[in-house]
Order: C-alpha cells, then sequence, then structure tokens
C-alpha cells in the first residue's frame, strides 16, 4: 500500500463514497458503523441521483460526476439503477415562467421545455388539469437505496477494506479511534460521517458551522399495476422553490409568494413532492421538512395528506395505497452551504450537511477530501 491507514466512521453514503474513493487511490480503509447495517439518511430517501436540484456551476458538475460514478459501480456492485430523467411540471403562470428561465439559461445539452400536449403523449401519468408545460431533463437517475448502500458496502469489502457493522465509535483519541468494544482503531487520515449526530464528535465545531437536524416524511405505495410506468421522476411547482437551482430565476419570488398564500400548511411544514418510481414498481414519495435539534417521537398523519393532496394534483397514479411509511433525518446547514467540511483537527475530515443531495453529491465532496490528502 503506497499510502497509509484510513479510518471511516459511517457507512452510510459519505462514509462508503470515501471507503471507495480512498481505496482506488491506495489507502487502506477501514469502515466502522455502529448499527448492524446502513440504516441512516441513505437508505430512507428518494434514491434519486438530482443534478437538476443543483446551482449551475460547480456543484451541477459535481453532481453530474457523482451520477457517472453510480453507473461505473452499477455492474460492479450488482445494484439497481435507472436512467429515468426527471420532468419539472408547471401547473401556476410563475412555475412555467421558472422553466423557461431556467432552461433559457442553462447550457445543458438534453433540457427539452414541453407543451402539454407532448406531455400527454410522453408521460401519460402526469395530470394534465391546468398543467401549462414542463421540463424534461435526462441526468436524473434513480437507485434502490435500501438495496444499493449494502451493495456497496460488499463492494467496499471486496475491493479490499475492513467494514465492521455493530461498532460504534465512542472516542477520538490523538491517532486512533476507540470503539464501544473498547479496541482501538489507529488512522493516518480519519473521516467522520455520522449522519444527523450533532452531540458526539467535535459538537463546539458543529454548532459553530451553523448545523441544525431536519426531519423529513416519507411514503411508499404498493406496487403500481404491471405495465404502469411513472416515465420519469416527477416533481411539480412546489418543488421549483426548494432547490438551489431555481434560486437565480426571477419568477422564483413571484412563485414563492404565490405558494405562501395558496398553501400556507404546504409552506409551514416544507413540503415538496416527489415521485419516483422503484424496481418492483412502487413509488417512494416525500416529503416535508421540520428542523429542530430533538423531534417529536411520532410523524404526522396530517403532513401525509398534504404531501398525498400535493402528489394528486400533478400525477394521475393507479394505485394510491400506502403500504409504508417512515421518517428520515439530516443535518442542513443554517447558513445556506450544501455541504459542509469541518477539519477540527490537521488528520481529522467531517463531511455532513448535505441535505436532501447527499446520494448525489457524495462522490464528489469524496474526491475533493481523498485528493487533499495526497497534498498534505
Ligand atoms: C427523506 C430523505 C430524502 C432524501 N432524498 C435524497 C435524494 O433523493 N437524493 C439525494 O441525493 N439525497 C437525498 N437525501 C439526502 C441523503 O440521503 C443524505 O444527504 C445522505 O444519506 C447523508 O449521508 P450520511 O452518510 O451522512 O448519513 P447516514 O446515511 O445517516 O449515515 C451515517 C452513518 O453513521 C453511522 N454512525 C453514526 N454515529 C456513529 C458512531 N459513533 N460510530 C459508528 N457509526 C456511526 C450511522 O449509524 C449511519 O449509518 C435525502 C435524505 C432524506 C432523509
Amino acid at each position: 500500500m503506497a499510502n497509509g491507514q484510513i479510518v471511516i466512521v459511517g457507512a452510510g453514503i459519505i462514509g462508503l463514497a470515501h471507503a471507495l474513493t480512498a481505496l482506488e487511490a491506495g489507502w487502506s480503509v477501514t469502515v466502522l458503523e455502529k448499527d448492524g447495517r446502513a440504516l441512516g439518511a441513505s437508505v430512507r430517501n428518494f434514491g434519486t441521483l438530482w443534478p437538476i436540484g443543483c446551482a449551475a456551476g460547480p456543484e451541477r458538475e459535481q453532481a453530474l460526476f457523482g451520477v457517472r460514478r453510480w453507473q461505473e459501480l452499477a455492474a460492479p456492485a450488482g445494484l439497481w439503477l435507472k436512467p429515468h430523467g426527471s420532468l419539472s411540471l408547471a401547473h401556476r403562470p410563475e412555475a412555467w415562467d421558472i422553466l423557461q428561465q431556467y432552461a433559457a439559461a442553462g447550457t445543458e445539452a438534453g433540457f427539452e421545455l414541453l407543451s402539454p400536449a407532448a406531455i400527454a403523449r410522453r408521460f401519460p401519468a402526469a395530470n394534465q388539469n391546468g398543467l401549462r408545460g414542463g421540463l424534461f431533463s435526462p441526468y436524473e437517475t434513480v437507485v434502490h437505496s435500501p438495496t444499493a448502500l449494502p451493495a456497496l458496502a460488499r463492494l467496499v469489502e471486496q475491493r479490499g477494506a475492513e467494514v465492521h457493522f455493530g461498532t460504534p465509535v465512542i472516542r477520538v483519541l490523538d491517532e486512533a479511534v476507540e470503539t464501544g468494544d473498547g479496541r482501538l482503531f489507529p488512522f493516518d487520515q480519519l473521516v467522520i460521517a455520522a449522519g444527523d449526530d450533532l452531540r458526539t464528535f467535535f459538537p463546539q465545531a458543529l454548532a459553530a458551522a451553523g448545523l441544525t437536524r431536519c426531519r423529513l416524511q416519507m411514503m411508499r405505495t404498493v406496487p403500481q399495476p404491471a405495465g404502469f410506468d411513472l416515465g420519469a421522476i416527477l416533481v411539480s411547482d412546489l418543488t421549483l422553490c426548494h432547490y438551489p437551482a431555481f434560486r437565480h430565476c426571477p419568477a422564483t419570488a413571484l412563485l414563492r409568494a404565490r405558494l405562501q398564500a395558496e398553501l400556507p400548511r404546504h409552506c409551514e411544514w416544507g413540503v415538496h413532492v416527489i415521485a419516483a418510481q422503484h424496481p418492483d414498481g412502487s413509488l417512494v414519495l416525500g416529503d416535508s421538512h421540520e428542523y429542530a435539534t430533538d423531534f417529536d417521537p411520532d410523524t404526522r398523519a396530517d403532513v401525509d395528506d398534504l404531501i398525498l393532496g400535493a402528489l394528486r394534483q400533478f400525477a394521475s397514479v393507479p394505485d394510491f395505497r400506502i403500504a409504508a411509511r417512515w421518517q428520515g433525518i439530516y443535518l442542513k446547514s443554517t447558513l445556506g452551504q450544501t455541504q459542509v467540511v469541518l477539519h477540527p483537527r490537521k488528520n481529522i475530515t467531517m463531511v455532513t450537511a448535505m441535505g436532501g443531495l447527499g446520494m448525489t453529491l457524495s462522490w464528489g465532496l469524496a474526491q475533493q477530501t481523498v485528493a487533499g490528502w495526497s497534498k498534505s
């Protein structure tokens, strides 16, 4: 091994992306995960790789790099991946203005502004009622997170790393971490990718970075009837106010004001709706955004109803029965950053707060982290 020893805390997507990238660069890698398998945000999400949500420029490039990495790794890891594309539907005039402004500013090949008639021909699941148009983007991709994360962990092991599940890290010493069973794992570089944890590792550094926790409610329908294809990952007006990508569009402020007036409860609970179809034909639906340090134990049925009501406005789905409901939590920057990297000590990298884009952006960030070690 040309390089030294990397220890990674957490086997979510950020930890595994760092593990694979470090292995490729010739480091020895050990991953320590407290649970028996990944159970955090990385297996509770939509599984959508989402460049369209990322601001044009370096972050969009990072997202597209992430999509390419997932594509390269799909066969060796044996994971399901569908390049479904995304269809952003506009029902309000302000939303249609945003899509036109966004497409006009974009340099991406492959964006298609579509009329309602074109949408009816290509995407029968899109609700035509009040539809003004839509934007199809071919880059967005779906992975099935609950099986993709274990597949990536197996690949990390096959490529030579040690992966220890059921092994919580309880203390960071100068050049080693200590696990709950008293073992010490020495490191040259330590990556802490501990998800929504704010209290265990360097809590003062996390607090100083202005991080908060965000809880999201999610649902999955029963498998749709055989032959039903959603056609793309579907979103609509609410989503255009959610992601950084659309902030520069002049119509975004107008749409936000209109949604605030028309859908105050959706805005209060941070509801915007994504529908993504998975390999068994089911649709993963969400989500809401609630910010706090600690959350009530119960999720809210009325918030689920807001999500389902918004979905019915823009999608015609044969079977709306819900098979499962869950919540996910991630850290989010209150300072508007879309990813946070901290170095509480010279040889420690904490990677967190990728909000709703961690599945998409982790690979690019891992590349930056590993490249930084070669320079140090
Ligand atoms: C509902 C929801 C929907 C989302 N949708 C999308 C999407 O469609 N597209 C997208 O790109 N992103 C999406 N995201 C964001 C993405 O899922 C997250 O940004 C990403 O999963 C964060 O990865 P992570 O590895 O930091 O966290 P996690 O997956 O939470 O992993 C952290 C791991 O660290 C482990 N750990 C914690 N403490 C210790 C310890 N002391 N010792 C050992 N192990 C420890 C935990 O057990 C956990 O397995 C979504 C997130 C949520 C919650």
